[in-house]
C-alpha cells in the first residue's frame, strides 16, 4: 500500500488516491481504528495528575473521540529539570545515531498511516486526502532532518595558514521548546521536534490544545523508535500557562514556534525579558496570501487553483489563498466560473471520501469567521457553498467568496474557507503587488500568467517567501519547496530546507596547536 520514491533523498509517496483498491484498503483500515484515544503529559518522574477533559469530533460535537490531561506547574518544572539533565548525553550521541532513530520512526509512522489519518480526521477535522498528505509530510520531515544531521553535523576541517588544526562543528543548543498549531497536528509537530532532536537538543513539546491526541501518539512512536523519554517530553496544556511558563524559563535555549503572529510576538517578548542567555526564536506565522491572475491566464485553471488554494483543509492552511486579484478583462468570466465551481463543493463529514471541505477546528474559529461574514455584509457575495443538515452538530462554516475593492479592507488573517476577489486593470500591476506587500505579511503568492515578463516583474517586486506560478499555492514538499515567510509571516529559516537545522545548533570552532 505504501510506496516511496528514491532520489538521493526519499519523499514518502503515501498512497495513490486514484487507485480504487488502495483507497478501499485505506478506508477500511481507517474505519477499523477505534476513536478512543488519550493524551497526558509524558514526563518521567512527574507525579501529579490533573482532571481528564473530553475531546470531541469537530464534525459532530456529540461524538467523544478521546480525553486529555493538562500539565500542571510541578510537571512543567519536572520536565525542565529532566530536559537539562538529559541534553549533554543526547548531544554527545553521534548525529548518525540520532538520525537513525528518526529514520526508523519515519518507517514506523508510514506503516501506521491509517491510525494517524483517523486521528487527524476525528480530532482535527481533516479530510482523508488531507490526512494522507499530513502523514506524508511528517514522515518527510523525520527523514529530511535526519539526512541533514548526517550531512551537516560532522566536524568540518578548515584549511588555513596558521599551521594549526582548525575544526568547525555544530552542536545542540540545549533545551528546545517546540510549540505547534492545530492545523498541521502531525506534520508541523513532527517537523519541529525532529529538527530540534536531530541537532542534539533535548525537547519539550507543547502542542495546540485542540490536537493533543495526535501529538501524544507521535511522541509515543518516537519513544518506541528509540528517543529517550527524558530527551523528548510532551506537555499538553494551554498556551497562556504551560506555553508561557516554558518560554519565560531561563533554562530554555530556544523556541521553535508555529502559529499566529500575535503569539510569536508574545513569545519573543517572553524570551527577551528573561535574565538568561539570549534565546533563539524560530517563528513561522500567519499570512494574507494573494493569487494574481492576468488576462493571459486560463480562467478554468485560475478557478481550479483558487478553489484548491482557498478551500482545501477548510481554508485552515497558513498558505491558503485569501485574495484573488483578477484582471478586469477576464474577471466576469472567472467570477461566474468560481460561483459555479463553489456550488459543487461537498461540505461535510471529513471521514467520507467524497467530502471536499470539512469542519473548522472549533467554536472560537467558527465565531471569528461568522464575525467576518458580518463585516462583509456590504460586499457582493460571489458564492456560498451549501451545508448539509448534519453540519448543525459540528463547527462548519459554509465556504464563501466576496468581491471587495482592496486587500487593505481585510484587517486580519481570516483562517477558514473565506475567499475575496479584487479586480485590477492592466496599468495597476505594480500597485497590486505593493498593496499585497503593504499588508506586512509575506507567506505565499500565486501567479497565473502566460507572460514571462509579467511573472518576473511580480516575482522581483513581491516580498513573500513562497511563490507558485500557474498552479495552486499550497502543499509545499519537504526538501523540494522549502517553506516559510517574511515580515509578519515569520523569522525563517525555511522548514524543509537546508538552512533550518543549523538554526537549532550552536557552532564551535576548535583550534589545536599541532
Ligand atoms: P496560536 O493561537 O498562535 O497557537 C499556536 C500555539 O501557541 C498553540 O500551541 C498555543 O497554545 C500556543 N500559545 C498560545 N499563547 C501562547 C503563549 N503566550 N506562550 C506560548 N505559547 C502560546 O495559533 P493557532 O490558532 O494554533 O494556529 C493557526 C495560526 O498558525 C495561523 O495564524 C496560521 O497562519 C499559522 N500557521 C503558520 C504556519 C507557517 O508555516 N507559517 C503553518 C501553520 C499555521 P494553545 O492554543 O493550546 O493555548
Amino acid at each position: 500500500l505504501f510506496r516511496s520514491v528514491g532520489i538521493d533523498r526519499t519523499n514518502s509517496m503515501g498512497i495513490n488516491l486514484a487507485n480504487d483498491d488502495d483507497l478501499r484498503t485505506l478506508a477500511a483500515a481507517i474505519a477499523a481504528e477505534t476513536a478512543q484515544w488519550q493524551a497526558a503529559p509524558l514526563v518521567p518522574g512527574a507525579t501529579t495528575a490533573a482532571a481528564w477533559a473530553d475531546v470531541t469530533d469537530p464534525a459532530d460535537r456529540r461524538r467523544v473521540v478521546g480525553r486529555w490531561q493538562a500539565a500542571d506547574a510541578a510537571t512543567v518544572e519536572r520536565a525542565l529539570a529532566n530536559a537539562v539533565a538529559a541534553q549533554p548525553a543526547w548531544n554527545a550521541t553521534p548525529a548518525a545515531s540520532r538520525a537513525a532513530i528518526l529514520e526508523h520512526a519515519a518507517d514506523v509512522m508510514e506503516q501506521q498511516m491509517p491510525k494517524f489519518i483517523a486521528m487527524c480526521t476525528r480530532e482535527a477535522g481533516k479530510t482523508v486526502v488531507d490526512g494522507v498528505a499530513e502523514v506524508r509530510e511528517a514522515v518527510d520531515f523525520l527523514r529530511y532532518y535526519a539526512g541533514e544531521a548526517r550531512r551537516q553535523f560532522g566536524a568540518q576541517a578548515l584549511p588555513g595558514p596558521t599551521g594549526e588544526s582548525n575544526v568547525l562543528q555544530l552542536e545542540g543548543r540545549g533545551v528546545f521548546v517546540c510549540i505547534s498549531p492545530w492545523n498541521f497536528p502531525l506534520a508541523i509537530f513532527c517537523g519541529q521536534v525532529a529538527a530540534a532532536l536531530a541537532a542534539g537538543n533535548s525537547v519539550i513539546a507543547k502542542p495546540a490544545e485542540q490536537t493533543n491526541l495526535v501529538a501524544h501518539a507521535a511522541v509515543k512512536l518516537l519513544h518506541e523508535a528509540g528517543i529517550p523519554e527524558t530527551v523528548l517530553q510532551l506537555l499538553p496544556g494551554d498556551g497562556a500557562s504551560v506555553g508561557a511558563a516554558l518560554t519565560s524559563d531561563p533554562r530554555v535555549a530556544g523556541v521553535a514556534f508555529t502559529g499566529s503572529t500575535a503569539t510569536a510576538r508574545a513569545i519573543n517578548r517572553a524570551l527577551a525579558a528573561r535574565d538568561a542567555s539570549i534565546g533563539v526564536l524560530i517563528a513561522e506565522t500567519g499570512g494574507q496570501n494573494a493569487l494574481i491572475a492576468d488576462s493571459s491566464s486560463l480562467p478554468e485553471q485560475v478557478v481550479k487553483d483558487a478553489i484548491g488554494s482557498a478551500f482545501t483543509s477548510a481554508g485552515q492552511r497558513c498558505s491558503a489563498a485569501r485574495v484573488l486579484f483578477v484582471q478586469d478583462d477576464i474577471a466576469d468570466k472567472v467570477v461566474d466560473m468560481l460561483a459555479g465551481a463553489m456550488a459543487e463543493l461537498v461540505v461535510g463529514d471529513p471521514g467520507q471520501l467524497s467530502t471536499d471541505v470539512g469542519p473548522v477546528i472549533d467554536a472560537d474559529a467558527l465565531g471569528l469567521l461568522e464575525d467576518h461574514a458580518g463585516e462583509m455584509a456590504g460586499c457582493r457575495l460571489v458564492a456560498q457553498a451549501a451545508l448539509p443538515d448534519e453540519a448543525a452538530h459540528g463547527t462548519f462554516f459554509a465556504p464563501r467568496a466576496w468581491e471587495i475593492d482592496s486587500i487593505g479592507r481585510l484587517e486580519r488573517e481570516n483562517f477558514g474557507p473565506a475567499l475575496h476577489v479584487v479586480r485590477w486593470k492592466a496599468s495597476e500591476l505594480d500597485q497590486v503587488v505593493d498593496a499585497i506587500n503593504a499588508t506586512g505579511f509575506g507567506l505565499t503568492l500565486g501567479i497565473h500568467s502566460r507572460i514571462d515578463e509579467t511573472v518576473e516583474r511580480i516575482v522581483s517586486r513581491a516580498k513573500v517567501g513562497n511563490i507558485y506560478v500557474n498552479r495552486n499555492q499550497i502543499g509545499a514538499v519537504v526538501g523540494v519547496q522549502p517553506f516559510g515567510g517574511q515580515g509578519l509571516s515569520g523569522t525563517g529559516p525555511k522548514a524543509g530546507g537546508p538552512h533550518y537545522l543549523p538554526r537549532f545548533a550552536t557552532e564551535k570552532t576548535v583550534t589545536i596547536n599541532t
